[in-house]
């Protein structure tokens, strides 16, 4: 097949690209290179059936594919509230721009959608059912409230045009090749404790989160995709949850138990828990996670000292 990654030179397209390419299809790959790097998708340049576009979605785009996996969107809250009308753009316009195409060229479309719909969640485990508590107006809101119309946008042409459309809700996912400046957690904290500098640890530590390696995501995600009978949308994520301070004692303890942990400032609008309910996903799609955290944070500390030339 043909497919096109938008964001394929992030870290989630850029894993995705690899199990493409590997499966023998010819892949485009779409971004602006704003979060994501060439070194992502280095290895795959001199192929043949490889191609970069360097493209910003907010405009329009004609391309000739089978498949669209729309993944373009910055994704840790630093880079998406650095610039947040564009993130409501990327979101908004951008799937607009996807869903036209889809539309036109009759090709399947994969949103890569968020866990962040649910907002700060009053209900735990989060099921697909469940409808959200998102601050319209706070600091979070150009990434959740963007990526909630791009699910509408979803639904709608699915409804009005026949779009063949899947929905897939990531939940914080981690692994190599995130930023050494992505500011999220993990990444973050592994950074921190290979400069044997202090682990900032927001707030009392005691939100949570449930982190899934990336190689049992991007699996989740191609199931969906290639799955005949159902839409979504689909959590996709490890219900394994763990408070923030003790992802950072893991860490402390993988890497340095001599580093500290200094605590500071919560950020506005930070959600208190969140744990997918991962029903669907076994039902839908036989998916369950198989990496443990510690298992792949091994692996990501490994990429991390790598790149960092940190021993
Ligand atoms: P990332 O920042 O590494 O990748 C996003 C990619 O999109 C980058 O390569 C970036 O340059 C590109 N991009 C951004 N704006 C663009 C634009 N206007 N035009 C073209 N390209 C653009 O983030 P990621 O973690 O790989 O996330 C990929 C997708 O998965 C995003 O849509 C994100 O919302 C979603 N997601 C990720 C997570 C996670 O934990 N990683 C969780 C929930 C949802
Ligand atoms: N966090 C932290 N220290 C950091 C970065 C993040 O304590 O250096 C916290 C953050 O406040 C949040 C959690 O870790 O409660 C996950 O943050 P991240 O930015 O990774 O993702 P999201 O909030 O979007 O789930």
């Amino acid at each position: 097949m043909r497919i096109l990654v938008t964001g394929g030179a992030g870290f989630l397209g850029s894993h995705l690209v690899d199990r493409l390419m590997e499966q023998g299809h010819e892949v485009l790959c779409l971004d602006n290179f704003f979060t994501g790097s060439k070194h992502n998708i280095l290895k795959w340049m001199d192929s043949p059936y490889f191609e970069v576009i360097r493209h910003d979605i907010t405009e329009p785009i004609r391309v000739e594919v089978d498949q669209i996996y729309h993944l373009a969107c910055p994704a840790s809250p630093v880079h998406y509230q650095y610039n947040p009308v564009k993130t409501v753009k990327t979101s908004v316009l951008g799937t607009l721009h996807m869903l036209g195409l889809a539309k036109r060229i009759k090709a399947r479309l994969l949103l890569a959608s968020t866990s962040e719909v649910y907002g700060d969640p009053d209900v735990h485990p989060q099921t697909e059912a469940y409808r959200g508590n998102v601050n319209p107006i706070g600091i979070r809101a150009c990434y959740d409230e963007g990526k909630r119309i791009a699910e509408t946008l979803c639904f709608d042409y699915h409804r009005q045009n026949n779009v063949d459309i899947r929905v897939m809700r990531i939940f914080n996912t981690y692994g190599p090749r995130m930023q050494e400046n992505d500011g999220r957690v993990v990444s973050n904290f592994i950074v921190q404790a290979l400069r044997g500098i202090p682990l900032t640890v927001y707030g009392d530590g005691q939100q949570t989160r449930s982190f899934c390696y990336v190689s049992d995501l991007i699996e989740g995600m191609m199931r969906l995709m290639n799955n005949e009978e159902h839409i979504g949308p689909v959590n996709i994520g490890n219900p394994n949850e763990y408070t923030i301070l003790q992802l950072a004692q893991t860490i402390q303890r993988l890497i340095n138990p001599d580093v500290e942990i200094q605590f500071e400032p919560l950020p506005q609008d930070d959600p208190q828990q969140r744990q997918p309910d991962i029903t669907r996903a076994k039902d839908w799609l036989g998916w369950t996670p198989t990496i443990e955290l510690e298992e792949g944070l091994k692996e990501t500390i490994a990429d991390f000292r790598d790149r960092l030339s940190l021993t």
